[in-house]
């Protein structure tokens, strides 16, 4: 019979971690491995120079081999169990030569769910993931219970696994990469919220049902007792089944136990309970996208417990995570925005919706041979000027200006990032948004997404410093 997960008996067994990545989560399995005294092997196709950080985290934990720049098939099939990255595609032959040999393929999220022993909250969905996940955290932090961040957001909580307490709340952002491997340990989270769903990652799952049926694993192994919070606006989320209590969170009215915007406050509903409350003027969020976000995250707190104080100290304390429509600063009457993580038009157009003043956006970035015709067009009537970057200027350029009612003024070729900034600015009026929100991928003058927006904070930092 086929083992779907390890014995949870490390000592002195082989395990192989496939891909220890950049983001901590291999790290975090090689951390607690070791620590039970499994013999380890990590093997990663990219070199010690690509993953220096993770390798400079592991310095001093036994690891018996090293496998940098190559995978080898030996590597797998001597062991007695894989840790596999997330982002390896399940159909990579090497998982397959693991399956034959009855060899059981595991994760670092399937290792502490095992292991874990506190009350799961969790969120999935296509968009805003991240930010109601930290939201969820931030008020569940003001109820006095002690709370743990991890999952896909912030880093692995595996090592630490036993610390967690069954009276803490353990708040995990999940990617349906690991929802897919959770299936096969057959759990739930006891509050799972689903933000969203559209198409996404088919690369990885190859059909939009495979990509459904992971995301769905947050409901798929609930009972009675557990919680789904869904999206009451989507009409695909809110009618995933589940057994738990359904609560419904919308920016509209659903007539269902849950929470709604009504235009003017929150209105929280389930049996014998009725309250408002107004939540808008706690959060610093802009875009009507994260109210979403916040009404998810107030439903699942109060569905735990959590009290509105509890909820309006949380959303007033939050700290927005970088790089997603974050306010840097204000000065001389105009706010700067970086949104550096818009990497696709979609993101951008929310951007844009975000915002009733008049907007000077710096927009484009390496070209990833996607339609910027909608994003174009958004560009056109939303903004008053717009800074054009990167490879996709030109084609952006040609857009916009051909764009029906197009009054914004578009920036002259601009040869990098501090010209584009300096024009933005030069552009601008007491009561603007300088925005960042670039709808491109960052390659072709930034190293990642992040570098794009560090060195615009830096420009706006000293901008602040000494205005021109
Ligand atoms: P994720 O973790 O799912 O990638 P984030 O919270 O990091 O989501 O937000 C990333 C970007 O997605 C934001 O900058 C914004 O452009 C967009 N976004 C956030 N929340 C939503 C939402 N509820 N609906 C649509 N787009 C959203």
């Amino acid at each position: 019979m086929r083992r779907d997960h390890p014995s949870t008996d490390y000592h002195n067994r082989r395990v192989t971690v496939m891909g220890l990545g950049s983001f901590g989560g291999g790290v975090g399995a090689v951390k607690f491995l070791a620590a039970r005294g499994a013999r380890i092997t990590v093997t990663d196709t990219r070199t010690p120079d690509q993953l220096a950080e993770s390798l400079h985290a592991l310095r001093g934990i036994p690891i018996e081999h090293w496998r940098l720049g190559e995978h080898i098939t030996e590597d797998f099939i001597t062991a007695d169990f894989v840790v596999v990255n997330p982002a390896v595609t399940r159909d990579h032959p090497l998982l397959k030569s693991c399956r034959e040999r009855d060899i059981p393929l595991t994760s670092e999220m399937n290792l502490f769910w095992q292991h874990n022993r506190g009350t799961v909250l969790a969120v999935t969905g296509s968009n805003g993931k991240s930010t109601t996940t930290a939201l969820l955290h931030s008020i569940l932090q003001q109820t006095g219970r002690r709370c743990w961040l991890g999952g896909n957001l912030g880093h692995s909580l595996l090592p630490a696994v036993e610390e967690i307490a069954p009276d803490d709340l353990v708040i995990l952002e999940l990617s349906s990469f690991q929802l897919a491997d959770l299936e096969k340990l057959q759990v739930s989270p006891h509050v799972g919220i689903v933000t969203n769903f559209s198409p996404n990652h088919l690369d990885w799952h190859g059909t939009l049902d495979d990509y459904r049926a992971s995301k769905e694993t947050i409901l798929r192994w609930q009972t009675p007792a557990d919680i789904a919070v869904l999206n009451a606006d989507d009409a695909e989320v809110s009618s995933w089944p589940t057994k738990g209590l359904k609560l419904l969170f919308g920016l509209n009215d659903h007539g269902q136990w849950g929470i709604r915007w009504n235009g003017t406050s929150a209105v929280w509903r389930t049996a014998g309970r009725a309250l408002s409350f107004p939540l808008h003027t706690w959060l610093t969020l802009p875009g009507r996208h994260n109210l979403a976000n916040a009404l998810a995250a107030s439903a699942a707190a109060l569905a735990v417990g959590a009290d509105v104080a509890a909820v309006q100290r949380g959303i007033e304390t939050y700290q927005p995570l970088p790089h997603r429509l974050q306010l840097v600063g204000t000065a001389a009457d105009r706010r700067f925005y970086n949104d550096s993580l818009a990497t696709t038009p979609e993101s951008t157009l929310v951007a844009l919706d975000a915002f009733a003043d008049p907007i000077i956006l710096i927009a484009g970035g390496y070209d990833k041979q996607v339609d910027l015709s909608s994003m174009a067009r958004g560009i056109a009537s939303r903004t008053k000027a717009v800074a054009l970057i990167g490879q996709t200027a030109p084609v952006l350029r040609a857009a916009i200006a051909a764009a029906p009612q197009s009054h914004t003024m578009i920036s002259p070729h601009l040869p990098d990032f501090e010209t584009a900034f300096a024009w933005a600015v030069s552009q601008s009026a007491a009561g603007d948004v300088i925005l960042l929100s670039p709808g491109c991928a960052s390659y072709d003058w930034f190293r990642h997404f992040a570098d794009r927006g560090t060195r615009f904070e830096h420009l706006v930092h000293q901008w602040i410093a000494a205005p021109t």
